[in-house]
């Protein structure tokens, strides 16, 4: 097909979507990828933020941003409750956005008529902001297709009495999900539990009204799960992953990135050193950070390892054990950001030790990198049984941090045989993800087919 026929640069006027990220650091990024890939198709974009976990418009002179009041004061900014967040967020941001999209579509606008809202999956309120207005609401869902499956199948868990969960360290089957346990089910630590629950059935009632579902996922990652998701939601469906191949993103990243732990990288051995992160919101106590700073001394194994500022409940600053420094000088690294999707392409990263945010997922996929999986919450734990027991790609660390099962569990990663497999594994699912983006691949095709449905609008 010769796109450059039938693309949006072909009609008089641009063609201009409004696009909603939710401002959390997992959901801003793929947002702003998904920005670089529609406005390469010839669309006008608009991003319309919070003032809270804004972007720096000026990085992004191809797009026009928008601000609208979030209504948060500083300390609900700081909270940790993420579910009471996205509660507030929706709450809040209904009537500025009304009005905005009020403002945007009374004036006759250089950027082209509004043909389609873009919003992120948990930004749920926009969807009665669109039927009021008769735009068409297209759903980036940035978590895993498979999480999204379970997050479905909320209401028959409920009636089987899985949910709520009574034991969050149950070993039980979930038969309905194979191969989930009851521990793997997506839980979260909320003051008020009902929140998930409620915005688990927002996100489910949204995704039927919605014109359209894009995910940052593709065939061979979540077959399964996206032939269900196909199935069971009859619209338009656009898995287009993974997005950071098209563009980085990494100017959205909310904290510096600090490059010279890719100079390091230069100087270790090929495939010898284990990268340690866990995401943008994940905390852990004290005594967890020491056995993991232990756990990565004992192991004998080159480290890179991101200790965010804020990442050790109940302090700011973090601080690492007495003899640590000592102990791995010139065999480990710590920083407070890195670069993530560079070092996962550096070759002497042999492993990732993540907590299965769905992007760490993808980009580790995307570089060969196996996994050493430790989700914390939400849709993480589903993530890590992906990984572990469906793509066997990875290996979970279980019932808590303990220094001397760390140490095994990350020898077993990088210098024993399972690790080799893992390694085999993760190289055929990196060639799959090369080849669905390109001419001909699924992704590509995926793509064509997105921008084609908000043309039809
Ligand atoms: N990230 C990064 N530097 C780091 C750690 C993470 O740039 O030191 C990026 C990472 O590449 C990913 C995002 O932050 O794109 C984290 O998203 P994910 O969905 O994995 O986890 P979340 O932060 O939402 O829990």
């Amino acid at each position: 097909m010769d796109r450059s026929k039938e693309g949006p640069g072909q009609h008089r006027k641009p063609t201009h979507l409004v696009l909603f990220p939710c401002p959390l650091q997992g959901h801003i990024t793929p947002m702003i990828q998904l920005a670089a890939i529609l406005h390469s198709k010839g669309f006008s974009i608009t991003i319309v933020h919070t003032q809270f976990n804004s972007p720096t418009p000026s990085d992004y002179p191809n797009f026009n941003f928008e601000p609208i009041s979030d209504g948060l004061s500083t300390d609900q900014t700081q909270m940790e409750d993420v579910m009471a967040l996205i509660t507030l967020l929706n709450g809040n941001c209904h009537g500025p956005f009304n009005d905005l999209m009020a403002q945007m579509l009374s004036e006759e606008d250089p950027r082209g008529s509004i043909r389609c809202i873009v919003s992120d999956a948990l930004m749920h309120f926009t969807q009665s902001v669109a039927d009021h207005f008769k735009i068409p609401r297209i759903i980036l869902r940035t978590s895993s297709a498979t999480s999204f499956v379970t997050c479905a199948a909320f209401p028959l868990l409920r009636e089987k009495g899985y949910l709520p969960i009574q034991d969050p360290q149950s070993e039980m089957p979930v038969s309905e999900l194979p191969p989930l346990r009851i521990k793997d089910l997506p839980n979260i630590s909320t003051d008020n539990s009902d929140t998930l629950y409620e915005l688990v059935a927002h996100m489910n009632n949204e995704t039927r009204a919605s014109s359209g579902l894009i995910y940052n996922s593709f065939d061979h990652i979540e077959e399964t799960a996206l032939a269900k998701i196909q199935q069971d939601f009859p619209i338009p469906f656009f898995p287009i992953g993974p997005l950071h191949k098209y563009s980085s993103g990494s100017s959205s990243s909310l904290l510096p990135h600090d490059h010279s732990c890719i100079i390091w990288l230069d100087k270790q051995a090929m495939e010898s050193v284990i990268y340690v992160s866990f995401g943008s919101l994940a905390s852990m106590e004290k005594k967890e950070l020491e056995e993991i700073a232990w756990g990565l001394a004992n192991s004998g194994q080159p480290f890179l390892w991101v200790v965010r500022p804020g990442s050790v409940r109940g302090s700011l600053s973090v601080e690492m054990p007495d003899g640590f420094e000592e102990e791995t000088q010139g065999r480990g690294l710590v920083v407070k950001w890195a670069p993530q999707q560079e070092v996962l392409a550096h070759p002497s990263v042999g492993g990732f030790w993540t907590h299965n945010g769905w992007n760490s997922t993808v980009e580790s996929i995307c570089e060969g990198v196996p996994m050493l999986c430790w989700p914390c919450f939400g849709d993480q734990k589903v993530n890590a049984r992906l990984v572990s027991h469906v793509l066997k790609v990875g290996v979970q660390l279980e019932n808590g941090l303990e220094r001397e099962k760390i140490s095994w569990a990350i020898r077993r990663l990088m210098v024993e045989k399972e690790g080799e497999e893992m390694r085999r594994n993760i190289r055929k699912l990196k060639e799959k993800a090369d080849h669905c983006l390109r001419e001909g691949g699924s992704s590509y095709e995926s793509i064509d087919k997105l921008v084609n449905c908000i043309l039809s609008f």
